[in-house]
């Protein structure tokens, strides 16, 4: 890792929030988290139901191309070792007080240890979301950069041997990024448009479904979880972690949902303050986020910022 130690300005930290609509959606970056529950959530991007048939579904036809590991032995695909009917029966009578980005509970900053900054890249999957930016992490290889990539059940199917490349590689960590990439609610409130999951059930498909994908082509059960549209509420923050995982928020919009250009993908990261989880994306190859982390991070390591993983 480069260790020049020139000293670099960092400006007033540009905390920004909002605008993640950009998980393959084309929405802008208005958001309708106000939305009352009742107007949202009528149609699902894939309804409910059982998680294990909307799991397998591939959209991209490589399903087969990818390299099964087998389960470690006494492994269960099930998260928690709980089921979809437990879940209901603990969680169905109760009503979410919250619906943020940045619950209690969720994974929000980076423990107090110098100039440390953790970089999260989500692949949201799903129509126009399944692009592979290959050069963003050729970008992260080679200056020993590591990253948690947060991919969706729809992109890991379209995108199998990306998939085997990444998982077998220490530099990132593999994190659940959802079934069907929905806002995690349980009384079906939407982000950005996105309708979010209804109820508790659909809170466990969402989280479940890839949770046994990843269990099975990982070889062991991934530990951290980010919604579609990284919104969720209170209730839904519990469901996850009765499911072994746990949510990871973020201080730094990198991309403002893959819609800033190069040169604001590079402000916002040489803005970063020390300690902040920073959200990009690593679905869309033709945006600003692969060429303004290239310029970011040799500035940021020539500043001394030093890039780690997620906490335990
Ligand atoms: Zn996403």
């Amino acid at each position: 890792m480069p260790a020049s130690r020139r000293t670099l300005v960092i400006g007033v930290a540009g905390v920004t929030l909002g605008a993640l609509a950009g998980c393959g959606t084309g929405h802008s970056a208005a958001g309708d988290a106000s939305r009352p529950p009742s107007s949202a959530g009528a149609s699902g991007a894939g309804g409910s139901g059982s998680f294990a048939g909307s799991a397998g579904a591939g959209e991209g036809g490589a399903a087969t191309a990818g390299r099964r590991l087998p389960l470690q032995a006494g492994l269960s695909a099930t998260p928690g070792g709980v089921g979809r009917a437990e879940i209901a029966a603990r969680y169905g009578g109760l009503r979410p007080r919250a619906w943020a980005l940045d619950l209690p509970g969720t994974i929000t900053r980076l423990p107090a240890a110098g100039r440390t900054l953790a970089l999260t890249f989500d692949a949201c999957g799903g129509p126009g979301g399944n692009g592979y930016d290959r050069d963003l992490i050729t970008t992260l290889r080679r200056y020993g950069v590591p990253a948690t990539l947060f991919l969706n059940s729809r992109w890991i199917d379209a995108n199998r041997p990306a998939f085997a490349d990444l998982a077998a590689d220490p530099l990132f960590e593999i994190g659940n990024h959802g079934t069907l990439h929905r806002p995690l609610s349980v009384s079906g409130r939407s982000a950005y448009g996105i309708p979010g999951t209804r109820d508790a059930g659909q809170v466990f498909d969402e989280v479940a479904g890839n949770h046994a994908k990843l269990t099975g082509l990982l070889g062991r059960p991934p530990r951290l979880f980010r919604p579609g549209t990284a919104y969720s509420d209170d209730v839904a923050v519990r469901i996850v972690g009765d499911l072994g995982e746990t949510i990871v928020s973020f201080a730094v919009n990198g991309d403002g949902g893959a819609t800033y250009t190069a040169a604001q993908v590079h402000a916002s990261l040489l803005a970063a303050p020390p300690g902040s989880i920073v959200i990009g994306h690593m679905n869309h190859p033709r945006h600003g986020t692969g060429p303004g982390v290239a310029a970011a991070l040799p500035r940021l390591l020539g500043a001394g910022f030093r890039f780690v993983h997620l906490p335990e």
